[in-house]
């Protein structure tokens, strides 16, 4: 099995080699996508799984005991872009790259293929353009 999640940490657990025991103790292969991690500040790290069900359920098991956010990411986001007025709110909150603005024409710029539909951007917008929907 492969699975995408999103891991939010408190301050105290930033220096915890979290991903060193996922792959130590329960024997699962992880990918870091992507990280962002301010010193004194929450921490944020978008993972791939590698493993069996059963490696991953118990890794999973073992990140909810350490107080450690887990978002599965098996959703797709869409956007109203018609409806934008690129006020920039939802890219600053999206870990993956998805959302830009074009420094040219100042305007919001959605790759799709980029989004880990994580769900962060839909409370960020003021206007609510962001739908979050089951993946097929
Ligand atoms: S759901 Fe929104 S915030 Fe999350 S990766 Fe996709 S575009 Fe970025
Ligand atoms: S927060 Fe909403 S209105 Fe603002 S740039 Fe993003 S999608 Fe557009």
């Amino acid at each position: 099995m492969k699975a995408k999640f999103i891991l939010n940490f408190k301050p105290d657990m930033v220096d915890k080699p979290l991903t060193y025991l996922l792959i130590k103790e329960y024997d699962i292969k992880i990918n870091i996508l992507r990280g962002i991690i301010t010193p004194g500040k929450e921490g944020r790290l978008l993972i791939e799984m590698i493993a069996d069900d059963d490696a991953i359920e118990k890794g999973l098991e073992f990140l909810r005991n350490e107080n450690v956010e887990v978002i599965p990411l098996q959703k797709k986001i869409s956007l109203r872009e018609d409806e934008c007025v690129h006020c920039g709110a939802c890219i600053s909150v999206c870990p993956s790259g998805a959302l830009e603005m074009n420094r040219e024409n100042w305007m919001l710029v959605f790759t799709p293929e980029q989004c880990v539909a994580c769900g962060l951007c839909k409370s960020a917008c003021p206007l609510r353009l962001f739908k979050l929907d089951f993946a097929e």
